[in-house]
């Protein structure tokens, strides 16, 4: 692939990079790159998508809309995508025509469960023991052992949802049919002790760095809080979770950014759930604690820019902030504010307790970062933003993080 110089002309136009999905992860992708001289093309067909709205250019389409495509194409010299539900016929559309990372196949295996699941087995990285449930005889065939398990959607899960929790038979073929017979994994339900996950980023020319391994924490199976210093995760597991995530990434024959969620075992060993093909959540922290983050080399690796290892230079906590945090009880410190009056949000409803977190209060803290996705409507369980906090120790930033939980009514950890 070509080099694609920021703030060079090409074809006349502004040297221009496209992201498919205008979520919060492509609003930082645009940001990142706009940062570094590049004009962006967003193509999202929600008119106020987080992306979109930063962007230099939004194309409002669907993602298989042929117009979209080519007026993406036409901006464009490379793209890539925020988000891995976009169609992989989308990706390989594109493909033949641009630059684009990651490549339309190795979206297609992190978009179906049961393929991922079979990239991980050839790559020689533990999986969860599963099943693949395609047909009533697979469902009547699954082993005993898999039982209590968790039922997942093959394809278009997120943040829990597509997921069901089963103990027995009876239980499993009543959330399948609850799924509507879609693909689906049966997972075994596994004895959690810890969840980390590993960003790496390689060049189309095979180059990888990586980031140090995040500390996850989910509560009600959403990201609450991503913790990295050196001491969170055993130094002998955190060397194989980032071996594994490379052996996952050359295997793809990846190009972009990715992430590779572990789970850690009660007895220590170290199991892959799943892969983000793109930026992820848990790599937030890496905008205020890295001096290059996962968006920066998101970047790099579609402009065809050189990779150096990203450093590190403090430690770090990531507090997601869910639309929940604009309904906290005011008893834990969270005070309705005249511009968010109760009512002013449609979903809001007349919930008394509604308005906007006190970020006065905490931006008080030292090192903390308020990162806000520019969502106009506050829903529980939605993704508005994520506060970063940094500090000069461990220690300090943990009890930074614990005040701001305290000011928000987030639940400590
Ligand atoms: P996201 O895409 O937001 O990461 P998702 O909807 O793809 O989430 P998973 O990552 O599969 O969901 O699961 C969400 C969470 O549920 C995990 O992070 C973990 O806490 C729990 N979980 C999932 N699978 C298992 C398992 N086999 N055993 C125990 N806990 C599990
Ligand atoms: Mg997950």
């Amino acid at each position: 692939m070509s080099v694609l110089l920021p703030g060079s002309i090409v074809n006349g136009q502004p040297a221009t990079l496209g992201v498919m999905g205008g979520g919060q992860l492509g609003r930082m992708f645009v940001h990142a790159a706009q940062a570094m001289g590049y004009y962006t093309a967003v193509l999202d067909p929600d008119p106020a998508s987080p992306a979109g709205r930063v962007s230099h250019h939004h194309i409002q389409t669907d993602y298989l809309d042929e117009q979209g495509l080519a007026q993406l194409m036409q901006r464009c010299a490379a793209i890539t995508t925020e988000f891995e539900n976009v169609p992989a016929p989308a990706l390989f559309t594109l493909g033949a025509h641009r630059f684009v990372a990651p490549a339309s196949d190795a979206v297609a295996i992190a978009q179906d469960r049961a393929a991922e699941k079979a990239h991980f087995v050839k790559c020689g990285v533990p999986v969860a023991p599963h099943a693949v449930i395609e047909t009533e005889a697979q469902l009547a065939a699954v082993a005993d052992d898999l039982l209590p398990g968790i039922l997942k959607t093959a394809r278009l899960g997120y943040d829990g949802k597509g997921q069901v929790r089963v103990k027995t038979r009876a239980e499993l073929v009543a959330a399948w049919a609850e799924l509507r017979q879609v693909p689906c994994v049966l997972e075994k339900m596994l004895p959690l002790k810890d969840e980390c996950s590993v960003i790496v980023a390689r060049s189309g020319t095979g180059e990888m760095v990586h980031f140090p391994v995040q500390r996850n924490l989910h509560r009600g199976g959403i990201l609450a809080v991503t913790e990295v210093n050196p001491g969170v995760i055993d130094p002998a597991l955190a060397q194989q979770a980032v071996a594994a995530t490379k052996a996952i990434a050359e295997g793809l024959q990846y190009v972009g950014v990715l992430c590779v969620e572990f789970f850690v075992l009660e007895g220590g060993q170290l199991v892959v759930n799943e892969i983000a093909p793109r930026p992820h959540n848990s790599g937030h922290y890496t905008l205020d604690a890295c001096d290059q983050s996962q968006f920066d080399l998101q970047v790099r690796t579609l402009a065809g820019l050189p990779l150096t290892q990203p450093r590190q230079h403090s430690p770090a906590i990531m507090l997601n902030l869910l639309g929940d945090l604009w309904y906290a009880p005011p008893e834990l410190g969270s005070e309705p504010n005249l511009l968010h009056k109760s009512g002013s949000d449609p979903n809001s409803g007349s919930d008394p307790n509604f308005g906007t977190p006190p970020w006065d209060k905490v931006l008080a803290l030292p090192g903390t970062h308020l990162h806000l996705y520019g969502k106009l409507s506050a829903r529980k369980g939605r993704k508005m933003g994520h506060l970063n906090i940094t500090g000069a120790t461990p220690e300090a930033v943990r009890a930074t993080a614990l005040q701001a939980c305290a000011l928000l009514g987030i639940e400590p950890f």
